[in-house]
This record gives C-alpha cells, structure tokens and sequence, in this order.
C-alpha cells in the first residue's frame, strides 16, 4: 500500500479538469465500441482511440508507459487476456469478448476507464461475466462516499463478485488518479470493511474491478505486459475515475 502517500485532494477548478479529461476519454472508448466486429484488428481500435485524442489536443498516457515502454495507446485485453493486452495485427472474431482500457491526459490531467464487450454473439458464461463485472463497478462507486474507507469499496466489490460464483484479482488494483496515473490510495478489488484509507472530498480514484471465472489466479506474458487468467478462463474489466464528494460520488469518465 505504498501509495497511500501519495494521496491529493483535488480543488473544484481541478475536478472540472478531470471531469473534461474524462468526457474526452468516454467518447474515445465510444469510438473504439463502435468498431468492435468480426475482423478489425486490436491495432485498428488503437487508432481509432489515438484519432480522437490527437483532434483535442491530448494523449494516451499509457504510451510508452513502463519498462518494456507500453506501444499503444490503449490497452486491448481479448477474453483470457484480463489487462495491459497490446494492440497489434490480431483480429476480432465472433465470440470474443474485448476489455478496452484508455487513458486520457488532457490539460495536465488524467482520465482513466476501461469496459469490456463481446463481438457479435457471446456465450451466456461471458454476458454473466460481462454484465457482473460492469455491475461490480457500480457496486463499488456506491460505497465512494466521504467517510467509508477504502476497504468498504473494496470488500463491496469482493463480496458482489464472489456472490456471482467469480473471483477477483488480487495483484492489481484501483488506484488514485490526477496529474498522475497512479496515484494513492490504491483500493484493491478485494479486502475488509472498515479498513484503509479514509475518503475524503477531493480525492479522485480510478475504480477497477478485474474479474476471472476460474480462478484469482494470473500470470504476465513473456511480452511482459499482458495479463492472462492462470488457468485460461475468461476474465473481464471495468473501470471509471471518480471524485469523493461532500455527497454522491462523481464519476468523472462518462460523456
Ligand atoms: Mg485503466
Ligand atoms: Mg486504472
């Protein structure tokens, strides 16, 4: 948890730049939605979400991100692929289901969201994957009030899952999210009510549950950046920045 010191509390005037980071990052996963079908290739949805960065005068910070630098702009994850899946020449097909995840830094500041979709027709193991995981997300923002800690977020976002019969990952985390992309508190998707860090107005957190039907277990590829379910089961992914209010919880990521 070594983030946690890193935490800062964001004015209105810099949550209304996130919130403009954010709008900006929605319509470019739209774009990317959009051309989810058979035969388009993941360097294909790259552009497309590079096209409308570039048109506003923003980037991707995952670009170049790390060691090896991350290629892309956006990270595309194909069904046992869970996250940091690197686009490139591989094609869509029927049944897949894709997790798109982009970042957007955009007068200095950063919006990060990722969901995950089928191509054309899904099996109904992946829509419950799919529709759990994305219900996970909001099971979560719910508990982002002034007040809670960030175990409360992360103990509703296990409990909600693990009651679907998945699991969640346990190496990588939610995280704070502002002029950096990482940022403290980290809030895992898994952990115990009452614990962790107190949220308080002005914090700005990505939330990102990772989901995994077989088990929690993963590994990296030798690309040493994409992340696949241990035992090759499905997986999905999604995620939204939110502002900590004085009320409801603010999510940032939305058009
Ligand atoms: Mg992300
Ligand atoms: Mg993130």
């Amino acid at each position: 948890m070594s983030w946690d010191r890193d935490i800062s509390i964001k004015n209105a005037a810099e949550i209304a730049l996130m919130r403009e980071a954010g709008r900006l990052n929605a319509e470019a996963l739209a774009a990317v939605r959009e051309l989810l079908q058979p035969g388009v290739t993941t360097a294909d949805l790259n552009a497309a979400a590079e096209e409308i960065l570039q048109k506003h005068g923003a980037y991707s910070p995952f670009k170049n991100y790390g060691r090896p630098p991350f290629p892309g702009s956006i990270c595309v994850s194909i069904n046992e692929q869970l996250v940091h899946g690197i686009p490139g020449n591989r094609k869509l097909q029927e049944g897949d289901i894709v997790s798109v995840d982009c970042g957007t830094v955009l007068e200095g500041f950063i919006g990060d969201s990722a969901f995950t979709a089928g191509v054309g027709e899904i099996s109904p193991m992946a829509r419950k994957l799919i529709e759990a995981t994305e219900q996970a997300l909001y099971v979560g923002i719910a508990m982002m009030r002034s007040g809670n800690k960030t175990g409360d977020v992360s103990a509703a976002i296990q409990q909600y899952v693990e009651a679907q019969g998945f699991h969640v990952v346990r190496e990588y985390t939610g995280h704070g999210v502002g002029r950096k992309m990482h940022e403290g508190p980290q809030v895992p998707n898994y952990g115990t009510p009452g614990t962790g860090v107190l949220l308080r107005p002005g914090m700005t957190i990505a939330l990102e549950p990772m989901v995994l039907i077989g088990t929690h277990r993963t590994r990296v590829l030798s690309n040493q950046w994409t992340v696949v379910s241990a035992d090759g089961s499905l997986t999905a992914h999604q995620e939204h920045s939110v502002a900590i209010t004085e009320g409801d919880p603010l999510v940032l990521t939305v058009p």
